[in-house]
């Protein structure tokens, strides 16, 4: 049965097939228009909202993984689109290559992650999708298209972000850079003290992010830097971070929260007294990613860059209201603009502001309340996680919105990619 990570959503009676390559991709497809059937494309299933969701046919790509070939001169490499980043990661480590920046978790597909704008923070680097150099597709018909900046350009632009709506895509290309090491740095702050420093930290270090934990003034910070030192090869004290204290202990706490949701103002403020400094070094690859064994709900909002700070002091006074039992940190990052038309980076750096639930705990009415200051800030919500947000809506947030209407009736005019809550999404 296929169903999301964090169970939310699930397919009990939904097909799953696996295709081993192009030509049983084109096939599975050909069979599927033939039984007039919906296709949705799921990646590694690590997106909140219901974008996988239908009852046609869910295909997955798991056997279509892995390095199609490397060009070292410049710095593409053209990989399977069920390739998962962390073997990704991995493998092109191999030929002293990396990519440039990668989000929280490194378990997604890639082409899972780059279509719905899945991103890491550091303003210095667009979301993943802005690494693409080409993407090739399989139509709903079982054709194959390439689209790059100098072929088929107009998909290149709304088909790096597409939600899998107007083809499967089979093989990404991709812009890497030079492997490199960094070291992670955690420590402690003021919320205001840390808002008020956000831009020179943002300046200062390759990537800056934070975690502000509700009913507290008190943020977790991590940075990221460039370094030569030489990687923990115990992994102790990786171990303890990542997964005794972010895993095991914050699991054991969310429970205790659940079962006693007033407690959950004290057992934040407790996680906050545990903030200390710490310092590990790693590739790239697997230093920019984190283990998440705790499972959530997430709604995650971009904003403009300077709009940020305010809608965070909005949602701090919205949660002091103790209206939700909540003690889920809440992620601040940034992001850099870019020219993608489905992209909630479109045409702006962003702030980008996400809110976690446990599971088991009801999340709707938080959500929704986020959700009206966020819009009020000129918020664009991740496509890949919780939101309410329906075409009329959308259609305002995105100035490429009609083309990439247009683009789509032209890849799939049956809609065989659509289902109903994408019909909803794109008013289709
Ligand atoms: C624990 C956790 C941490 C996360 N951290 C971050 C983070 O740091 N930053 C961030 O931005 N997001 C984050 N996310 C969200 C996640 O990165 C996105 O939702 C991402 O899209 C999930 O990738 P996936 O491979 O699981 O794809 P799925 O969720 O399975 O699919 C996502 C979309 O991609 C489409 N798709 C998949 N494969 C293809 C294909 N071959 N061709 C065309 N379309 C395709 C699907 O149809 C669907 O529309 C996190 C999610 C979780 C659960």
């Amino acid at each position: 049965m296929w169903k999301n990570w964090s169970g939310y959503v699930a397919c009990p009676q939904t097909p799953v097939r696996t295709p081993d390559d192009a030509r049983g991709l084109s096939q599975l497809l050909a069979e599927a228009a033939r039984d007039g059937q919906s296709v949705r494309v799921a990646g590694a299933g690590h997106s909140f909202s219901p974008l996988v969701a239908s009852d046609g046919v869910i295909v997955s790509l798991d056997r279509m993984q892995g390095i199609v070939d490397v060009d070292a001169a410049t710095r593409v490499a053209r990989v399977q689109a069920g390739t998962r980043l962390y073997a990704l990661g991995a493998a092109l480590a191999q030929s002293g290559l990396a990519m440039e920046n990668l989000g929280d978790i490194n378990v997604q597909s890639i082409a899972g992650a780059t279509s719905t704008g899945t991103h890491g923070t550091g303003l210095g680097f667009g979301n993943l999708a802005t690494q693409i150099a080409a993407l090739k597709f399989v139509t709903a018909d079982g054709r194959e298209i390439v689209a790059s900046p100098g072929e088929n350009p107009e998909l290149f632009a709304g088909g790096r972000i597409a939600l899998g709506m107007l083809g499967v895509l089979s093989e990404l290309s991709l812009r890497l850079v030079p492997a490199f090491r960094l070291k992670l740095e955690r420590g402690g702050m003021d919320l205001e003290d840390c808002l008020a420093q956000a831009d020179a930290l943002v300046a200062a270090n390759r990537s800056f992010e934070f975690y502000w934990l509700p009913h507290t003034e008190s943020v977790l910070t991590k940075t990221w830097n460039v370094t030569d030192a030489p990687v923990d090869e115990t992994g102790l004290g990786r171990w303890v971070s990542d997964v005794l204290l972010e895993n095991i202990a914050f699991g054991a706490l969310c429970k205790l929260g659940r079962a006693m949701p007033s407690r959950c103002p004290a057992l934040s403020r407790f996680c906050a007294a545990m903030i200390s400094r710490s310092e590990q070094v790693d590739a790239s690859w697997s230093m920019l990613s984190t283990v998440r064994q705790v499972r959530f709900n997430e709604m995650e909002w971009s904003l403009p860059a300077d709009r940020g700070a305010d809608a965070l002091r909005e949602i701090k006074a919205l949660i002091a209201r103790r209206e939700f039992p909540l003690m889920f940190p809440l992620e601040y990052r940034w992001v850099k603009g870019d020219d993608l038309w489905l992209s909630p980076n479109f045409g702006r750096d962003s702030v980008h502001i996400s809110v976690h639930q446990f599971v088991g705990m009801p999340f709707e009415r938080y959500f929704d309340a986020v959700q009206a200051i966020c819009l009020n800030h000129g918020g664009r919500p991740h496509w890949g996680k919780v939101h309410s947000l329906k075409a009329a809506q959308l259609s305002r947030l995105y100035p490429r919105w009609d083309d990439f209407l247009a683009l789509r009736e032209r890849m799939d005019p049956q809609g065989r990619f659509l289902t109903p809550y994408l019909r909803g999404l794109f008013g289709v």
